[in-house]
């Protein structure tokens, strides 16, 4: 056996940033704002319905597409909150969390050779996604501050070998959220080539200052070219449960399953009862947009103690953007590690989310965590000369 002789299906590093910084923060003690995911409890009618559907004997295989009732309470919830009509028989997909859905997604899609165009910086698993199929993740940059999208960059990108487009709204590292302009856009873009749209929405209920989220199935022309892809991990405050949902037009859907039946096939099933259940209860509209504003503005209001430059404020998401580039020449990889060990703080370096590794020093701060947990974050950061 030589295991150096494995393929090398993807070009990213060894291990990806979010379990080197967890390991770093763990080793060193640090506060932890990189990975993102919340340090606080989830709703307590969560673990309770998890353990009587468990006891109830739901512990079997649930159906390929997901348990009907779930797909139901989606179809429901979709249409309260973003007026979108969505089949649960043929256009909605339970999945094993977002990550693997938008992995289904690709693999439903791409031939070798294929090109997808991603807006950098981007979640770190797109382009390795992308590479496993073969084809060729093709990096447009959003602007600099803004991380609004350079139209005619993007244009220029299209070509005769684009097959998909990722879209990531509200946006992974800098919590920029589309508008309704920003899709009619795209569309001009796409309109009469053969492109699907992959349009992230994982943080589509954690939108602020009275914006409101405009999902990619609200748009008539893409509707029927899109996959969106979901994630309860983000809307329930619960990741580790690892359980989110694609929705697409049914010709899209049926190849989506295609891929998804030989993948995991199904998706946890007393989990499932429990979402179902939890989501029929009445609706607590806007409660975690709400909470997750607090923490931005707690989080933002305690930065200004610190040395940093905050970029604008995040409009969605639970990742604010801060600039040290007035206090350190580093590369924000290092910038990042020394902040871990000399400070006490993790954070995530933003070049790991762009392919050649742009670095505009710049780091990203999750601040969906306890107010006790920001602040020590924010006593240590202002220890900084
Ligand atoms: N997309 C984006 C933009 C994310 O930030 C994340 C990370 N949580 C995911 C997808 C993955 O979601 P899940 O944990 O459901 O796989
Ligand atoms: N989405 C989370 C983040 O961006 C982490 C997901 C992961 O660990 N893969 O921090």
């Amino acid at each position: 056996m030589h295991p150096e002789n494995l393929p090398h299906k993807f070009a990213a590093a060894e291990l990806n940033i979010f379990t080197t910084m967890s390991a770093l923060a763990q080793e060193h003690q640090a506060v932890n704002l990189s990975q993102g995911f919340p340090d606080f409890a989830v709703d307590p009618a969560l673990p309770q319905l998890l353990y009587e559907a468990s006891k109830a004997g739901f512990n079997q295989y649930a159906p390929m597409a997901g348990l009907p009732g779930l797909r139901d309470a989606i179809a429901a919830d979709i249409a309260r909150r973003h007026g979108v009509t969505a089949d649960a028989g043929t256009e909605i997909t339970v999945t094993p969390g977002a990550t693997y859905a938008i992995y289904t997604a690709l693999s439903a899609v791409l031939r070798p050779g294929d090109e997808v165009v991603v807006l950098e910086p981007c979640y770190d698993s797109y382009k390795p996604n992308i590479e496993m199929q073969g084809a060729k993740p093709v990096g447009v940059k959003l602007q600099p501050e803004t991380f609004r999208p350079d139209w005619q960059a993007l244009k220029d990108a299209i070509g005769d070998k684009t097959r998909a487009i990722i879209v990531n709204t509200p946006h992974n590292p800098s919590g920029t959220v589309w508008s309704r302009a920003d899709w009619d856009c795209l569309a001009a873009l796409v309109s009469g080539r053969n492109i699907y749209i992959l349009s992230d929405e994982v943080y589509d209920q954690l939108v602020f200052d009275g914006l409101q989220h405009t999902s990619v199935l609200q748009h008539p022309e893409l509707r029927s070219r899109s996959f969106a892809l979901f994630s309860f991990g983000k809307s329930l405050h619960s990741t580790g449960w690892k359980i989110g949902y694609c929705i697409a037009a049914q010709d899209l859907t049926k190849a989506f399953r295609n891929i998804h039946q030989f993948l995991s096939f199904s998706v946890n099933t007393p989990a499932q009862h429990a979402l179902a259940h939890f989501l029929a209860r009445p609706a607590s509209g806007g409660a975690a947009s709400a909470l997750l504003q607090q923490k931005r503005d707690y989080f933002l209001e305690l930065m200004q103690q610190t040395p940093f430059r905050l970029l604008a404020p995040a409009a969605g998401s639970y990742f604010q953007l801060a600039s040290y580039a007035h206090l350190s020449d580093l590369p924000d990889t290092e910038y990042a590690v020394m902040l871990t060990r000399q400070y006490g703080v993790a954070t995530i370096p933003v070049s790991v989310f762009y392919s050649d590794r742009h670095d505009d020093k710049i780091l990203r701060f999750c601040f969906a965590k306890k107010e006790e947990t920001l602040l020590q974050a924010a006593e240590r950061l202002s220890r900084i000369g």
